[in-house]
């Protein structure tokens, strides 16, 4: 038995498509592009809830499973990242925010303003983003970098995020290695404007 994919994120329609104006965090006027849940064949969540104020924080993670390069094998990992984090670890829906593929595609997870299943005790203030791959060793691409960068503009200037939010890899919250050294060591550079 499958579940026919969304027919449409609620939230999207709430709030529109995403376009960002000049932000506080960043300066100049930024566009990113987001590959919708509908795109990649997201199955509908069990449950959904928003989140009740703009997001403090803003937590890393890695997937820590094989990078990928193109929209067809992201689009790929991402169903599966999906259904082991519905199936096997009983989550609502996948459990990050938006992920980010090596070619700096951004990809629609539980999207803006919901919360998430990323970060134990964090969920309720925190937008979580993850870059697709093992970062113990590879480096994230620039390409990676830069368009989480913008994601976070555009989150400050549509007001999903607060311009004073703190960034953290999960690993400042609790056991575990992830985002990965190399990752969590560029961190810095997603901090600056
Ligand atoms: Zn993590």
């Amino acid at each position: 038995m499958t579940t026919p994919p969304e027919t449409g994120s609620f939230i999207r329609q709430l709030h529109g498509p995403l376009h960002s104006k000049a932000s506080e965090y960043g300066g100049m006027a930024q566009t990113v592009t987001i590959v919708s849940r509908q795109q990649w064949g997201a199955v509908a969540p069990k449950s959904r809830a928003a989140l009740k104020d703009p997001a403090q924080k803003v937590v890393i993670h890695h997937t820590a499973n094989p990078s990928c390069k193109d929209q067809k094998e992201c689009m790929n990992r991402l169903l599966s990242i999906q259904r082991v984090h519905m199936t096997e670890r009983e989550f609502d829906d996948i459990g990050y925010n938006f992920l980010v593929g090596g070619d700096g595609t951004v990809y629609e997870g539980r999207g803006w303003g919901v919360v998430g299943a990323h970060a134990k005790r964090h969920n309720h203030e925190s937008l979580g983003i993850a870059f697709m791959g093992n970062f113990k060793v590879d480096m994230p691409s620039t390409e990676a970098m830069s368009s989480v960068k913008r994601l976070l503009q555009s989150a400050v200037s549509q007001g999903f995020l607060n311009p004073k939010f703190t960034l953290v890899g999960h690993r400042d919250l609790g056991q575990t290695e992830c985002p990965g050294g190399q990752l969590y060591a560029a961190l810095p550079q997603l901090r600056g404007t």
